[in-house]
């Protein structure tokens, strides 16, 4: 049976909480289990907001949990020439347009939906919120050009009906799938299908860059899963939808597909999932009033 590799990808712009802690020790379990391999990828995609001391206090805090990971650790910013070839593949390829727009255009757009997509916003959400409705896809070449000669700030964004054209067609993609070994938010298990219905018209033109980065979380993340052997994939279920997403990435770049395991959100006692704000749940915190990491395991339910 070939190694297991798991990561665990934290981002450095904030605390550890318990929710981090439930994921990284189930990746880490796994691997141990399996007598496999635990990374820790820093994913500092976003330069504005990683930062050097939250880089430090993660691994502070998962050394305190008691993993131990291998070495060297990968950051993402190093990683910025490897993303430049898939995004210039892809352009060659014809599948991924510059969007000029800002929040404000897209939100704008969305309320006048005759402005954009037939459908734009009527499918409900994307992992990303609802679909972009298209506008800088139908710009013209000269517009496009303005824009450019004017170096107004771009991010791009992959053309989802294309991207499903070039893989074969709606039939082709649905017989895509993916292996769950946890469970979707609705107990979705096993072997998971592509819904190419939910791709064009929930997820539609994804961003592949960003304005302020310069690869997508989902464009990294499938090159980095890829590049470093990852052959299992723990995170919690709110991603769960973007792994169609991950799959559609994986089929264009000849990538393999590793299993995932998305697991239950660790929440607050009102319910709501933790967020880098809630100081209470902090691993820093929780250690700092002298918890320790067993304790932590029962926390999480481990
Ligand atoms: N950096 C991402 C996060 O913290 C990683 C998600 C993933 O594991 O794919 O949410």
């Amino acid at each position: 049976m070939a190694e297991v590799v798991e990561r665990f990808a934290p981002s450095p712009n904030g605390a550890l909480h318990l929710g981090h802690a439930f994921s990284a020790l189930t990746a880490f379990d796994a691997t141990r289990k399996a007598e496999g391999r635990f990374l820790v990828r820093i994913e500092d995609l976003d330069q504005t907001r990683a930062r050097a001391d939250h880089e430090a206090a993660i691994f502070e805090d998962l050394g305190w949990l008691g993993l131990e990971w291998q070495q060297p650790v990968l950051r993402q910013s190093e990683r910025f020439s490897a993303y430049h070839e898939a995004l210039d593949s892809l352009d060659k390829r014809g599948l991924i347009y510059p969007c000029f727009c800002s929040r404000r255009d897209i939100e704008a757009a969305l309320s006048a939906p005759q402005e954009g997509d037939a459908n734009a916003g009527d499918e409900g959400q994307g992992p990303d919120g609802p679909a972009y409705p298209g506008n800088c896809r139908r710009m013209s070449g000269v517009d496009r050009g303005l824009k450019h000669s004017a170096k107004a700030p771009f991010g791009l964004r992959l053309d989802m009906r294309k991207a499903v054209a070039t893989l074969g067609g709606a039939g082709v993609v649905s017989n895509l799938s993916f292996k769950e070994i946890g469970a979707g938010p609705n107990k979705e298990r096993g072997k998971i299908k592509l819904d190419p219905g939910f791709l064009i018209q929930a997820c539609g033109d994804v961003l592949m860059a960003r304005k302020d980065a310069p690869a997508s979380y989902h464009l990294a993340v499938v090159l980095d899963d890829a590049h470093q052997g990852v052959t299992h994939v723990t995170r919690g279920e709110d991603l769960f939808a973007a792994t169609q997403i991950h799959r559609l990435l994986q089929a264009l770049f000849g990538r393999p597909t590793p299993i995932y395991r998305h697991h239950r959100l660790i929440r607050d006692e009102q319910g709501r999932r933790l967020a880098k704000r809630d100081r209470d749940a902090g691993l820093a915190e929780l250690r700092a009033c002298g918890t320790a990491p067993a304790e932590v395991r029962a926390m999480v339910g481990l």
